[in-house]
């Protein structure tokens, strides 16, 4: 039965098509976050010469076409199609699993199994439609411009939203005929091995998908200076990507990095309260703020900031934590203790500070939560622009409230931190939004709405929240190299552009 799970899953690597397990007998557990007694996954965990393996497994498939996987863009077209559609049947089990080891409530487990599908979906179709570009110089000569994979790609992924992020990495890189090694975030190795199962099932050739689960300065580290990874796509902080791209610098790789956020939400006087406040705290709460994407900081017009408070905060109040599986459950706990700690400490930052906790504040005492990561859902008013609790990617369930006076006042806010991954800015004035929205530096704005990801669309950030782009066709590009071909229509032996050398 496709969704029956039993614990612990053991979780192996996977290299040239086959499981394997850790030759010096490394392992490592995962527990469940809800209840940490409970262990939910046993991973091997890969050696720098397991992480070279893969890579040459992976190095091989391309270099050697295996099964005809760069040259037949039909057969990666149905392994896509065929992907999507697996995960839509396995989708009971992902969600229970998704619960398990993540802890994400299973009314937003199951949107994010099938946001993973649709971008297999939208993908397969690109496989057939790689065009490239031609040219007839006016000496009848062609240029000729193709796009190619880039090779072998090494993606490294987090663990707040495991599947999607796999995909987006994973779909377009095989649509153009990429191979690939996939580096798992520790908390997460059961659901991204159950995506790269389905992959294989769906008829992957071996060496296009390899997996080598393990620490990230160990794993991570060898595929980043691995000289036969082509590029590096990661997902994940701001100060790894820093890491990332200075270790990726001795060979060159290309590298795309989706960082950090601390993102605004510019509500303006005219803006409709109920709408909004529905959107912020969906965009601020869902998968408990571990979002890159959350709605983290309220900048909001003085003349609404108490009429918007009154809709707002009975729906924060009203925010139920409770087991990941429990239908009714909207906040599950967070993914580790070390993340509970880091977010009770902003909140005692928050505290200390004298801003006004208008909401949560606490992990709750009560048994059977309190033994499990949870934080309750956190407001806090008045807070100091400048101060740690507004500047620094809290990555929990914790937001933060600005008044505004000015237009002017509220794009500097928006503008002034070191990220730039999205806003939100809610009005009724279609002028003054679309003014706003160019000016705010961020890779996504979206206008009266938060947190919405169409694979149509695109994601990734401005300023330190990283460099490429991934969904939408930007997401092909980030796999693509283009060639010139050129070829001679001219037939002379002695080419003008020669006569700089060469005399007649
Ligand atoms: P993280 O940086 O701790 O880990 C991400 C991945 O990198 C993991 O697989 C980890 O094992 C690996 N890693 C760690 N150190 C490494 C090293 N030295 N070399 C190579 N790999 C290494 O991030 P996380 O805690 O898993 O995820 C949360 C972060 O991800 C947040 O900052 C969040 O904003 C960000 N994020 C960004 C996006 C986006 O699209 N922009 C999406 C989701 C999450």
């Amino acid at each position: 039965m496709a969704h029956e799970i039993r614990i612990p899953i053991a979780v192996p690597l996977f290299i040239a098509g086959e499981e394997g397990k850790s030759a010096a007998g490394r392992r490592f557990q995962r527990e469940n976050p809800t209840t940490p007694e409970q262990v939910v996954s046993i991973s091997e965990a890969a050696s720098p010469e397991e992480v070279a393996a893969a890579v040459a497994a992976a190095r091989e498939a391309f270099d050697r076409d295996v099964q005809g996987w760069v040259s037949n863009y039909k057969l990666r077209e149905q392994v896509l199609y065929r992907t999507a559609a697996l995960l839509r049947e396995h989708a009971p089990a992902l969600e229970t699993l998704l619960g398990l080891e993540v802890g994400m409530p299973r009314r937003q487990a199951r949107p994010h199994v099938l946001a993973a599908a649709e971008v297999f979906e939208f993908y397969a179709g690109y496989a057939s439609k790689l065009y490239g570009h031609a040219l007839v110089l006016p000496n009848g000569s062609l240029i000729t411009l193709l796009k190619e994979p880039v090779g072998v790609v090494g993606a490294i992924t987090p663990w707040n939203f495991p599947l999607t992020q796999a995909a987006r990495k994973l779909a377009p890189a095989l649509a153009v005929g990429c191979t690939l090694v996939v580096k798992p975030a520790s908390y997460t190795p059961a659901v991204t091995y159950h995506l790269l199962r389905l992959l294989h099932q769906a008829g992957a050739p071996p060496g296009v998908v390899n997996f080598v689960p393990g620490p990230g300065p160990v794993v991570g580290k060898a595929l980043v200076e691995d000289p036969r990874v082509d590029k590096i796509s990661f997902t994940g902080e701001t100060e790894t990507g820093r890491e990332i791209l200075a270790g990726a610098a001795r060979t060159l790789k290309r590298v795309s990095l989706e960082l950090g956020g601390k993102n605004p939400f510019l509500l303006f006087a005219d803006a409709p309260l109920e709408a909004a406040a529905r959107s912020l705290v969906f965009g601020a709460f869902r998968n408990s703020g571990q979002a890159c994407g959350a709605t983290s900081r309220l900048l909001v017009a003085e003349a609404v900031h108490d009429a918007f408070l009154e809709v707002m905060l009975p729906l924060v109040r009203a925010l139920r934590l409770g087991p990941p599986l429990d239908e009714a459950t909207d906040l599950g706990p967070l993914i580790s203790r070390a993340q509970q700690e880091k977010v009770l400490a902003y909140i005692a930052l928050g505290t200390e500070g004298g801003f006004r906790l208008l909401a949560g504040g606490r992990a709750p005492q009560e048994a059977p939560l309190r033994q499990g990561y949870f934080v309750e859902p956190t407001v806090f008013d008045g807070v100091d622009h400048a101060s740690r609790l507004a500047q620094e990617e809290i990555f929990g369930p914790v937001l933060t409230i600005h008044p505004f006076r000015e237009e002017e006042e509220a794009v500097a806010l928006a503008n002034g931190v070191t990220y730039g991954l999205t806003a939100s800015v809610w009005t009724a004035d279609m002028a003054r939004a679309q003014r706003v929205a160019r000016r705010l530096k961020a890779g996504t704005v979206w206008i009266n709405d938060a947190y919405t990801q169409p694979p149509e669309g695109i994601w990734g950030g401005y300023k330190q929240s990283g460099i490429g782009r991934e969904l939408g066709p930007y997401g092909i590009e980030d796999f693509v190299e283009v060639k010139q071909v050129y070829t001679d229509g001219t037939g002379l032996v002695q080419k003008p552009h020669y006569r700089q050398l060469l005399a007649e």
